[in-house]
C-alpha cells in the first residue's frame, strides 16, 4: 500500500471538523468499503507526523484530529463535547502585549451554552 494513499480524502473529511480516527474511518469506508481501520490509524498518524493533521487530546475520551491551520482558539462545549474554532486577529487579542509577536497559540476554552 502506498504511503499517504488516503491523504487527500482524510484531509477533505477533517476539513473544518474535529474527528476521532473511528469517525474518519466510518466516512472513508463509504468511499472505500474494503479499507481497514488499522490503515486509517496509520494514515492519520503519518499525517500528524508530517504536520497535515493536528491531534487534540483531553477533550473526548479519544483523540480528535483536525487539519492543521492557522492559530485559533478552541471553544469546547462540555455538554456535548463539540469543538468550535474561533479565529482572532492576533493584533486584537487584548491580553497580549502589542509588541509580542505570536508564533504559536494553543488555547482551549471549556464551557456550556446557556
Ligand atoms: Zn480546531
Amino acid at each position: 500500500m502506498k504511503t499517504h494513499a488516503y491523504l487527500l480524502d482524510i484531509k477533505e473529511i477533517c476539513m473544518d471538523k474535529h474527528l476521532t480516527v473511528d469517525e474518519i474511518f466510518e466516512k472513508l469506508k463509504k468511499k472505500y468499503p474494503k479499507i481497514w481501520r488499522s490503515t486509517v490509524y496509520r494514515n492519520v498518524e503519518e499525517m500528524k507526523e508530517i504536520g497535515v493533521l493536528t491531534k487534540l487530546t483531553g477533550i473526548q475520551d479519544k483523540a480528535l484530529y483536525e487539519v492543521t491551520k492557522e492559530n485559533h482558539i478552541h471553544l469546547i462545549d462540555t455538554k456535548n463535547k463539540r469543538v468550535m474554532d474561533l479565529y482572532m486577529d492576533s493584533i486584537n487579542i487584548p491580553w497580549v502585549p502589542h509588541n509580542f509577536n505570536i508564533e504559536y497559540m494553543n488555547v482551549d476554552i471549556y464551557g456550556k451554552f446557556s
